[in-house]
């Protein structure tokens, strides 16, 4: 099937964006944000719709990704899914968010921000501000290598800051392979109480370092 071009306006914004990465910026290359205005100009979600290329596996680094750009500059650096095909632009991985389906991914999430674990109507540490949760899109990196886009309830800031988490799940099984049987136990209550319980030792450990000097001596002295 013939390949259609970036310019025909009667696609969708998002497909242009993907042919115009293709035809024009070619892979492994970098384009500005004024290349990317200049290719569509009065398109004022363009930076929004190639994000959302990122969806169907295509790899866009910005500075935060690769230090070796500076923050008006995005790689291109390799192509995904090939949305301009029929019926490819469908999002499979991430259908629309229903009202119920809103609630039982915030119950399922424990109610808190995945990203930074601040909850609904908190207030951030550094300002007055509230927050507000929301559904968010994750990818998930999958054992077998492939990329999959996840649900997950992130805060406004989070959300909207744009992190660029990606989860790593082959990362986190191996690093679970290597735990001792108690360390293995001591996560698993963790993952059943949905919290993080503190041992003795270590709530005695916070308590420890908030005394003062003669009083660490103390403590440390107690110790055989
Ligand atoms: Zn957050």
């Amino acid at each position: 099937m013939a390949v259609p071009d970036w310019a025909d306006e009667s696609l969708g914004t998002m497909k242009r964006g993907a042919l115009w990465l293709v035809q024009v910026v070619g892979e492994g290359n970098i384009f500005t944000k004024s290349q990317l205005r200049d290719a569509f100009p009065n398109i004022a979600q363009i930076d929004r719709r190639m994000r959302d290329l990122r969806d169907f596996g295509w790899k866009i680094d910005t500075s935060r990704e690769d230090v070796g750009l500076d923050i008006n500059e995005q790689r291109f650096v390799e192509q995904g899914i090939p949305v301009w095909e029929p019926g490819k632009a469908t999002r499979t991985g991430a259908p629309t968010i229903t009202a119920n389906k809103r609630r039982e991914l915030l119950a399922r999430d424990g109610y808190k921000c995945r990203a930074c674990g601040i909850g609904p109507g908190e207030k951030y540490s550094d300002t007055e501000l509230a927050a507000q949760l929301d559904v968010a899109r994750r990818p998930v990196v999958l054992p077998d290598g492939r990329r999959e886009v996840q649900p997950v309830i992130e805060c406004n800031r989070c959300r909207i800051g744009g992190r660029e988490l990606v989860a790593d799940l082959p990362d986190v099984l191996s690093r679970v392979a290597e735990l001792t049987m108690i360390e293995r136990k001591m996560l698993v209550s963790w993952i059943q109480e949905g919290s993080r319980r503190f041992s003795d030792a270590e709530q005695l450990w916070a308590d420890y370092l908030t005394l003062p000097a003669d009083a660490r001596e103390a403590v440390r002295e107690a110790l055989p």
